[in-house]
């Protein structure tokens, strides 16, 4: 007998939709079937959807040392409302940053300590840490992430075109993957006019993100490295990464909700909780190019109120709070097997997480039941995150009914390791 039977769901299985029974034994994907016998406890999904549960790949949840920013027992609960079940958390925001080990052994113990969801940690590549990379890949980090112009946080530089080069020639001798937050720093440094949203955009042009895109896939090509570009908000990025691809060089990308969402001209209405680097553009190229995206990532990086200064968009904290909306918004426009891709076999198999991100007999039971007929509007007491900031209140999204880890109820997240 099953420990649970999810009963009567669609299942959004790896070869497409279909109506059948999940049983789940010792936390893990048992059997599905048609019809099922009665487990010891059951779930009736009958008119849900049941996706495998999502992964975050890119948030920034601040803690230890900005925890008043977010913290992980307030970042995974948002997490786990939205129906994801893991999340990698990026390397920067928190103090300190992850650029040693003992800086990893400092987040893992506060991830450990509050996490609802399973979690695995990013290291950071700055200038000065080239000694530090091997230590942080042997304590489990998910890739190495580096930043190619300012970062917003002084205690995480830039890694200049020597350092990230460098970094990227370890990191293929370790066989890790390296992430880039690819815009051109001397580009996007000039000095600007005014401090409006539209002096904002203009200060980050497209291809100010294209150019660190292609000189990031040469030093991929050139070094072997594996590369994951993060937030591409241009089509042309997307493109860019997908002719790498195709002629050998290992290059994924990611996109996020809000540029698949918003448009730029949101940022006149909804001020600076839609400020985010790359800034907003236009969707749609985005779209045409979904199938040459790996996956969906929130890049939650929220901050204290505030720090939103409503009347200049250079000094506001940059940044969008999306760690509870990514699925939702995703299932608003796309199918549910494309969701499941872009949310969690995506992600799985860019960075290797066994048995993680798919309805599969053995695989983890992580779940994600979602109502796609009832659509709740989003209010700010909904989010379960620290600051109740979401550039998408209002919206109307579908219901996501239930989350499970392992076939439970979220509340105790394991450190995942590629
Ligand atoms: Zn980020």
């Amino acid at each position: 007998m099953h420990d649970l039977v999810v009963r009567g769901g669609t299942l959004v299985l790896p070869e497409g939709p279909r109506r059948a029974d999940l049983g789940v034994g010792d936390g893990a994907i048992a059997e599905i079937a048609e019809e099922l016998p009665g487990g010891r406890e059951e779930i009736d999904a009958t008119g849900l959807h049941v996706l495998p549960g999502g992964i975050d790949a890119h948030v920034h949840f601040n803690e230890p040392g900005r925890t008043h920013w977010e913290g992980w027992a307030t970042g995974t609960a948002a997490l786990a409302a939205g129906g994801m079940t893991a999340c990698f958390e990026m390397p920067l925001n928190a103090h300190p940053p992850t650029i040693d080990g003992p800086a990893f052994d400092a987040k893992l113990a506060a991830a450990q300590a509050s996490a609802c969801v399973d979690f695995a940690l990013w290291g950071g590549i700055v200038p000065g840490n080239a000694d530090r990379l091997e230590e942080l890949h042997e304590r489990g980090v998910i890739g190495l992430k580096a930043f190619m112009s300012a970062s917003g946080t002084d205690d995480f530089p830039n890694a200049d075109d020597a350092t990230l080069h460098a970094g990227m020639a370890i990191a293929a001798r370790l066989g890790a993957i390296v992430a880039v937050h690819a815009e051109n720093d001397a580009l996007i440094s000039r000095p600007h006019a005014g401090t409006s949203w539209r002096d904002y955009a203009a200060s980050r042009p497209p291809v100010a993100e294209t150019e660190a895109i292609a000189r990031a896939l040469a030093f991929a090509e050139d070094t072997g490295c594996a590369l994951h570009v993060v937030h591409v908000s241009t089509g042309r990025g997307v493109e860019l990464v997908a002719e790498a691809r195709a002629r050998g060089v290992d290059a994924t990308c990611e996109t996020c909700p809000h540029y698949l969402f918003l448009r730029e001209q949101d940022m006149e209405t909804l001020g600076v909780v839609a400020k985010c680097a790359p800034p907003l553009r236009a969707p749609e190229p985005l779209w045409e190019r979904l199938a040459q995206i790996a996956l969906v990532a929130s890049d939650h990086s929220p901050c204290p109120p505030e720090l939103k200064d409503p009347d200049d968009y250079f000094f506001a904290w940059g940044g969008i709070a999306g760690a509870q909306t990514t699925l939702p918004l995703l299932l608003t426009r796309a199918d549910p097997a494309t969701v499941a891709r872009l949310t969690a076999h995506g992600p799985a198999e860019r960075f290797g997480i066994a048995r993680k991100g798919a309805l599969k007999t053995g695989y983890d039971a992580d779940l994600a039941l979602v109502e796609l007929g009832t659509l709740d509007e989003l209010r700010a007491e909904d989010l379960r995150y620290r600051h109740k900031l979401s550039p998408f209140l209002g919206r109307r999204l579908p219901r996501v009914v239930r989350t499970l880890l392992r076939g439970a109820e979220p509340a105790y997240g394991k450190l995942l390791r590629p």
